[in-house]
């Protein structure tokens, strides 16, 4: 029940931030992060109305979509980083691959997506605080891995996600988000409709800024377990 609630508390920030923004209700989507919880966690949510989950490894990410392939609708999108051995996984198990960041991976994922029934939906990582231990490529990398995208007739660009710099003030990551909307408004909405940025303890921020979609893990499913 627990889970649930969370939910519908996490809903609440969200209408209540796309009120405060102007926006329509339900233009924010919600991505819930199941990642290290079990798999009777993402039930739980499921049944209390969550469709749409992110996870970190697409070796977890795989096993969870096999155990959970009973529940209709259900989606997994791989949030975290992509290494070229675990393209087969992604493509077979993946609703969405939200962390493209580089030309060769793209060729690599499109190749492998051509199995698929549809186009595999991808959205591309930018490191715009440029932290050297994150991922995601940067700023001025973004054309090229854009074109390579798009000469992929096997995946749909979809937009750009970011995972800004930690900072214990929520307001820390704004000029971050800000920066990743004028990335995407340099391109234009129909080339990049969506925008994943905010996570738990910033998501207010981040839909102000114009996010289209919040990754919310911690205030969903509570502290995660250590990887074991
Ligand atoms: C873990 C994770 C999240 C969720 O973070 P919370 O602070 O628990 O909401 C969002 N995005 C990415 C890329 C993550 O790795």
């Amino acid at each position: 029940m627990l889970i649930a609630r969370n939910l519908a508390a996490v809903l609440d920030r969200i209408h209540q931030a796309e009120r405060a923004a102007g926006r329509p209700e339900g233009s924010v989507q919600l991505l819930a992060v199941s990642k290290r919880h079990p798999p009777e966690a993402i039930r739980e949510a499921y049944a209390a109305g969550q469709r749409e989950f992110g996870e970190n490894y697409p070796q977890e990410l795989a096993s969870k979509a096999e155990i959970l392939k009973d529940l209709p609708g259900i989606r997994f999108h791989l949030i975290g980083h992509l290494q070229s051995n675990k393209v087969k996984l992604a493509v077979r198990f993946a609703s969405s691959v939200d962390t493209l960041d580089s030309p060769s991976l793209a060729v690599e994922l499109g190749k492998r997506a051509a199995s698929r029934p549809e186009p595999l939906p991808v959205l591309l990582e930018v490191n715009v605080g440029g932290e050297i231990q994150k991922h995601g490529c940067s700023p001025e990398q973004l054309a090229a891995v854009m074109e390579a995208v798009l000469a992929q007739p096997s995946l749909r660009l979809r937009g750009l996600m970011t995972v800004p710099p930690h900072t214990e003030d929520p307001e820390g990551a704004r000029p971050f988000f800000r920066q990743l909307r004028r990335l995407r408004d340099r391109y234009g909405t129909d080339l990049l409709p969506e925008l994943s940025m905010g996570m738990s303890h910033d998501l207010e921020v981040a839909i102000s800024e114009g996010a289209t979609q919040v990754r919310i893990g911690t205030a969903i499913f509570g502290e995660r377990p250590l990887r074991g």
